[in-house]
């Protein structure tokens, strides 16, 4: 028998659920020592009975709960700490379990402003939201964290592997620049950061460390600040290869990091005007607005 296996998706795109069928040839071997005994997106697990005659949330007892997206209601509260009783391995999977991610960026409102501009009629017959978005430790004590919007099959298959011999797992405390093969010169070519409807310069038949570093160019590329993992088994964060500026969905490199402090210092020790940058609150804060990181600013 394998080790039971419970997996949920709350505030979430399903996007992380598709890392984990992308673990293609992997799951070929993993899947022989695992039990799927909850999964809403494959198996019909319904909450309270196949026909809601129950009164108590049926999650079934396992050994590894895998839980994707972030918690902005009732119901995913309730869902997510029944898992939390019943599963003695927790995994938040994907940035917006471990960091809020993209739906955090709503904590900037409160949940009334937010409801309001959106309804004339708030609707009513539908799960509570909390007051705003919460990451799965806000909540629960999570036991292992694979980020990533979304996150690499290599990061799922090497922690569940991890957890099939009993051992733990986590990503080094590194960033994407550790793990970028671009050219730097520690010296910015312009004092402003530009926007990234200009082009990049770059050689496409030329290979990518003889590119210039991305944020050296001036534009925005949030490596300085990220946690490395993105990049698998090839030669580059995903990003990079293709070309464009890392966006920061691998959230901090460490927990209590502070992305927006270390990304202005970033730009200011190679000469870039960070002033300049629009936004900044929300755009360093992307995937990361969870654990008190994004709140309503105060009313002027
Ligand atoms: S982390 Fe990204 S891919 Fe995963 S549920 Fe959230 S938005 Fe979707
Ligand atoms: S700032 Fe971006 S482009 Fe430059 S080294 Fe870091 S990850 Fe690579
Ligand atoms: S380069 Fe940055 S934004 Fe792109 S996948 Fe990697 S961590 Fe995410």
């Amino acid at each position: 028998m394998g080790l039971k296996v419970v997996e949920e998706f709350l505030n979430a795109c399903s996007g992380c659920e598709l890392s984990i069928l992308n673990m293609g040839e992997t799951w070929v071997d993993v899947l022989k020592e695992l039990e799927f005994v909850h999964m809403p997106l494959l198996i019909d697990n319904k909450y309270f009975g196949q026909t809601g005659e129950g009164t108590q949330i049926e999650i079934p007892e396992a050994d590894i709960a895998i839980v994707s997206g972030s918690v902005r209601n009732e119901e995913q509260k309730q869902v997510l700490e029944e898992i939390r009783k019943k599963c003695k391995i927790l995994i938040a999977l994907g940035t917006c379990a471990t960091n809020g991610g993209i739906p955090a960026l709503a904590n900037m409102w409160s949940k009334e402003e937010i409801l309001n501009s959106i309804y004339v009629n708030p609707p009513k017959d539908v799960p509570a939201w909390l007051d705003r978005v919460y990451a799965l430790d806000e909540i629960v004590k999570v036991d292992i964290y694979v980020p990533g919007c979304p996150p690499h099959a290599k990061n799922i298959a090497d922690a569940i592997t991890a957890l099939i011999k009993g051992e733990t797992w986590s990503l080094p405390e590194r960033s994407v620049c550790d793990s970028c093969p671009l050219k730097r010169e520690k010296k910015a070519s312009s004092g402003t950061v530009k926007r990234s409807l200009e082009n990049l310069e770059f050689d496409p038949e030329k290979p990518l460390d003889e590119m210039r570093c991305i944020m050296e160019q001036g534009f925005l590329c949030l490596g300085p600040v990220t946690k490395a993992g993105c990049r698998g088994d090839s030669d580059a964060p995903r990003c990079i290869r293709a070309r464009i500026g890392c966006r920061g969905c691998f959230g901090p490199i460490r927990k209590g990091a502070k992305p927006m402090v270390e990304m202005m210092t970033a730009w200011s020790s190679i000469g870039l005007n960070a002033q300049a940058v629009p936004d900044r609150r929300a755009l360093l804060n992307r995937f990361i607005g969870a654990h008190n990181n994004l709140r309503p600013l105060p009313k002027r």
